[in-house]
């Protein structure tokens, strides 16, 4: 990005969201230049209005450009930032683990609900990535123990310091394994939650060049139907579970009635519920684990 002298905030936001504009893909220009800038300034996006006439330093605005070149290459604005709001929490991510999106509160949302008044709870969180799952339930549910599991070095590393940030890592273990291997398990819980890799392998091309270039395809491909992880989660929840014990997933916009039937096909459960996200869409499947 070139710019004459060092603008001001309120210039340099203006060049950097036309660069964007002039390109295609790029859904919220100005957003993600405001985002970006108030990152190197360490301010707020309206501290940005309110000092628009401010002018850059030299680093400053080297800094902010660098960044600028980099999102227009695609790259996610929380990999450039290293940080993702959710639930209200900002969460540690760089590229190897998912960027947490928002339709996942939603999960976090109902276990918080259905525990908030409950004492010693056990929830399980299987494929975590950055953690957002596991850090944000133990942060709202105070009397909750989670177990948190990934396969990956960079996910484990981002679960713990996302633990370590909010001064939870004593009610959350953080466990490295690839549970396509076989989980085991040496308690039972309350709850078995999970966001898995649920793209089918032949729609993984067709993500969105942000994602499909830069998130983690591991964290994606749920192979080739996109269902492999329900599969293998369901029977492991099938027996980890205590007697209604809750099983929460997060399912792509097409997979309701699939993931539905993976789990009426075990006997173990009851109370299949498919919930819409915001955007109308399925988005979660809750099911109870029956009496033994
Ligand atoms: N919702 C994510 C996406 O559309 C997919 C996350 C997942 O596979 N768990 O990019």
């Amino acid at each position: 990005m070139t710019i004459s002298g060092n603008g001001t905030i309120g210039e340099s936001l203006a060049q950097a969201t036309k660069l964007l504009l002039a390109e295609n893909g790029f859904t919220s220009p100005r957003l993600d230049c405001e985002v970006l800038l108030g990152h190197v300034l360490h301010c707020s996006r309206i501290d940005l209005v309110l000092n628009r006439e401010k002018r850059l330093s030299n680093e400053e605005q080297n800094t902010f450009a660098a960044m600028v070149k980099r999102r227009l290459n695609h790259e996610p604005v929380s990999y450039i930032t290293q940080s993702k709001e959710f639930m209200s929490l900002d969460f540690f991510v760089e590229q190897g683990v998912l960027i947490p999106r928002p339709e996942t509160e939603m999960l976090v949302e109902f276990i918080i609900k259905t525990y908030e008044t409950a004492d010693n709870v056990s929830i399980l969180d299987l494929c975590t990535g950055s953690g957002a799952i596991a850090v944000s339930l133990a942060y709202y549910l105070k009397n909750a123990r989670l177990t948190a599991v990934d396969k990956f070095d960079v996910c484990i590393n981002a679960a713990l310091k996302n633990a370590a940030r909010y001064a939870l890592s004593e009610r959350i273990s953080v466990i490295q394994t690839d549970i396509l291997n076989g989980l085991h398990a040496d308690q039972k819980h309350h709850c078995i939650v999970s966001n898995p890799p649920y793209i089918k392998n032949a729609d993984l091309s067709s993500l969105p060049i942000d994602v499909k270039n830069f998130e983690p395809e591991y964290a994606l491909n749920g192979g080739g139907d996109g269902l492999e992880f329900y599969r293998i989660i369901t029977a492991f929840a099938a027996e980890n579970l205590f007697s209604n014990g809750k099983l929460v997933f997060e399912i792509g916009f097409d997979q309701g009635g699939a993931v539905k039937k993976i789990i009426e096909e075990n006997s173990a459960f009851h109370s299949i519920t498919i919930t819409k996200d915001f955007a109308g869409l399925d988005r979660m499947v809750t099911a109870v684990k029956g009496n033994e």
